[in-house]
């Protein structure tokens, strides 16, 4: 007897998203005929190269300063001359307006990783968090506004959203098109500052998304897949401290040391030096301190785990390792009465007193951020000491 055919179910898939799916396949296929076809029968001149530089770094930096720092993160506040550049740069990225693109980003950070409420979770692969999520209305890909309710009050954002085609044609071919005038190389703006530029400006702030969240080290948190990669922060302008950024994501700084290569940082500090940017918010050296020392205190632990070493050595390792975790719970019981008291003492101290007080706190709260320090770089060698005593 011949069994009845079971009936297949098959998931639809979501439905395409049309504009974007041209948009994000044509300028590509444009930017990588047209540009060399062009280079190789007319050239380019200087001027077209420069439009092409300038004109990234415009869209790049708005997207990292104004997108995403100060509109998704809140993390300053700006002039309304600079929010007014920003808003054209970022516009010119085309990467939605800015409503959209931070309802979205607040969900990302809210659930990040999740599968069906990321909108771009690198938990479904290079390719979805990359630019797949765009080209399908995924329902994770839905702009939630109720996220956004600061930035919709706020009529700047809201003509962008309103007038969004327009504003995009506006700032991708009429500008280029008065550069190219102006610099008599037309074609060779259209093409480099024009095409190329869009192609390169969207990728680069994709790989945030994609390679952010796959590549590099995790120093601060192994609760998300985010990671700090040195050389994805030379590409999108700073955003390669991904792993920092998620888990202090209103700090105003991506890189945190004064050597991290992160652009947008120096741009918002610059501008604050010059007063067009203010309130910039920084976490304290003492939390980053200690949500390193933790990471530290878990890999530790964790790679002790996995040893086959003899019974005696491993037992001096986690006493060692034991000490370690009684002196981090000491700092921060410290650094927590201490907190208390600068409370109650600027509320005793007479004006007179309160400058005293204050150095005396300063003081005690940078003794503590040291000890912090100093346990980080004790438990590097520690760790360094624990792996090669394991492979001697
Ligand atoms: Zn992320
Ligand atoms: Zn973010």
């Amino acid at each position: 007897m011949v069994e009845p055919a079971q009936p297949m179910t098959v998931t639809p898939k979501a439905p395409i998203n049309w504009p974007a799916a041209i948009l994000l396949t044509v300028t590509p296929i444009a930017a990588v005929t047209l540009v060399p076809w062009y280079g190789l029968t007319h050239g380019f001149s200087v001027a077209a190269w420069a439009s092409f530089l300038g004109l990234w770094a415009l869209n790049g930096m708005s997207i990292t300063a104004g997108y995403h720092r100060l509109w998704a993160h809140r993390a300053y506040e700006a002039h309304p001359l600079v929010r007014f550049v920003l808003l054209v740069g970022g516009t010119m990225a085309v990467q939605n307006s800015v409503l959209v693109w931070c309802a979205g980003h607040r969900t990302h950070h809210r659930h990040v990783d999740h599968v069906d409420l990321d909108p771009y979770s690198a938990k479904r692969g290079f390719w979805y968090s990359h630019i797949g999520w765009m080209l399908r209305n995924y329902p994770s890909g839905n702009a939630d506004f109720t996220n956004v309710p600061d930035l919709q009050k706020d009529p700047m954002l809201q003509f962008q959203h309103k007038h969004y085609l327009l504003l995009i044609l506006l700032t991708n071919f009429a500008l280029p098109a008065v550069i190219g005038w102006a610099v008599g190389d037309f074609w060779g703006v259209m093409l480099l500052g024009g095409l190329l530029r869009l192609v390169v400006s969207h990728h680069m702030t994709f790989f945030i998304n994609s390679l952010c969240h796959m590549w590099g080290k995790r120093p601060y948190t192994d609760e998300n897949t985010a990671r700090d990669n040195f050389w994805l922060a030379l590409f999108t302008w700073g955003e390669g401290y991904h792993n920092y950024h998620h888990i202090f994501q209103y700090d105003y700084r991506n890189g945190i040391k004064w050597w991290h290569y992160d652009p947008t940082k120096w741009l918002i500090g610059g501008l604050n030096k010059l007063r067009l940017t203010s309130k910039l918010r920084r976490v304290p050296d003492f939390q980053l301190k200690k949500a390193e020392v933790e990471m530290q205190l878990k890999r530790a632990a964790a790679y002790l785990e996995t040893q086959a070493q003899p019974a005696s050595q491993l037992e001096q390792w986690r006493t060692r390792l034991n000490q370690e975790y009684t002196t981090f719970s000491h700092t921060l019981n410290e650094w927590a009465t201490l907190k208390e008291q600068s409370i109650e003492l600027k509320k005793e101290a007479f004006a007179q007193r309160l400058h005293e007080a204050d150095a005396f706190l300063k003081h005690e709260f940078q003794a503590l951020e040291q000890k912090m320090q100093a346990q980080h770089t004790r438990l590097a060698t520690l760790l360094t000491r624990l792996r090669q005593s394991v492979h001697s």
